[in-house]
């Protein structure tokens, strides 16, 4: 038998494969903490979400198409149960590119009765999904485990109530309805029978003033390697989606298009004494990921240290640059 070589993710990698996939659905994504199951916020609402690898073995299945993850209750995960936040168990499948996601009302009542559970789906159904986007095992209780390509990480979350319980058909309607919207980036609404459902892209609203105060500050070029050339944008230091990302000059500061994204995706970021730093962690999990494409020249663009305005009431304010790591999964 072949192995097949796959990518191990490790759990700092799984933390930035599950922010990078909430972000393809909605902006309004906030990283708040935990390690396994990791704590996020999409759209103001919070889950925790525990994730495992899934390889394809071979070895001890009587049915070749099995697959199955198995979750214990450590420590970390006890505390997600036992707060009044949702905890999400998701199976991700490195090979396909897909999550599997298993009902976490129903698991909640099995980790009731014992230490750890098996949870399981088949080969075959990640395959569907990452042809088709979305497709379902249904067991022998007719329980759906719905795997899915990242891009709906956020509407399964958004629709949890009662995702679980829509019919094949209207996962698929739910998807489609999803695409569209995005295109257009807008929200919305489908009945199906278990009631609505809700579809939420927020993407960040510009907001005009801000874009101005931050450009004269910044002299109209980027903090972190001194382009204008009409590349500058108006970076939120705390993100706005965060309670804290307001508006206010010194939670703004002027990067390059590039920057402002590579801030934004935690490729690089600035400690409390506005030194610039590459974060590995994220470098090598994009390295894992295959990713990395012109990673040597991405490192050589930047200064060492943020350019800030002369003037120190434009400054950025020091305490919003923690909160803005944390948030990114930076710490
Ligand atoms: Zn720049």
């Amino acid at each position: 038998m072949s192995v097949r070589d796959t990518t191990i993710l490790d759990r700092k990698d799984l933390r930035y494969l599950l922010i990078d996939s909430l972000r393809l659905y909605s902006d309004n994504v906030v990283f708040i903490d935990g390690n396994n199951p990791y704590r996020f916020s999409i759209n103001k609402k919070t889950f925790y979400v525990f994730i495992k690898n899934v390889h394809e073995s071979g070895d001890g299945r009587s049915n070749q198409d099995e697959c199955r993850i198995q979750v214990s209750k450590t420590k970390n995960f006890n505390e997600a149960m036992n707060s009044s936040t949702d905890v999400i168990v998701l199976g991700y499948f490195a090979d396909e590119k897909v999550f599997a996601a298993w009902n976490p009302f129903l698991m909640r009542d099995r980790f009731n009765q014992k230490k750890q559970i098996s949870l399981y789906s088949r080969f075959s159904v990640q395959k569907e999904a990452a042809k088709e986007k979305i497709a379902t095992y249904r067991d022998a209780n007719d329980q759906s485990v719905i795997s899915f390509i990242p891009d709906y990480l956020g509407l399964y979350l958004e629709n949890l109530n009662s995702i679980h319980l829509l019919s094949d058909l209207e996962l698929i309607q739910l998807v489609d309805q999803s695409d569209s919207l995005n295109n257009y980036n807008a929200d919305g609404e489908l009945d199906t029978s278990e009631g609505k459902l809700t579809i939420t892209h927020a993407r960040q609203k510009r907001d005009p003033n801000f874009r101005r105060k931050v450009y004269d500050a910044y002299n109209n070029k980027c903090a972190m390697c001194g382009i204008g050339l009409e590349l500058l944008e108006a970076a939120h230091i705390v993100p706005h989606s965060h309670e804290k990302g307001t508006d206010d000059i010194d939670n703004g500061m002027g990067l390059c298009a590039l920057h402002h994204t590579a801030y934004d995706r935690s490729l690089i970021y600035f400690d409390e004494e506005l030194n610039i730093l590459i974060n590995e962690n994220k470098m090598e999990y994009l390295e894992k990921v295959g990713l990395d494409s012109g990673i040597r020249k991405f490192e050589k663009l930047a200064f060492d240290k943020i350019q800030i305005p002369e003037n120190h009431t434009l400054r950025p304010n020091i305490g919003n640059i923690k909160i803005a790591n944390q948030t990114r999964g930076i710490f």
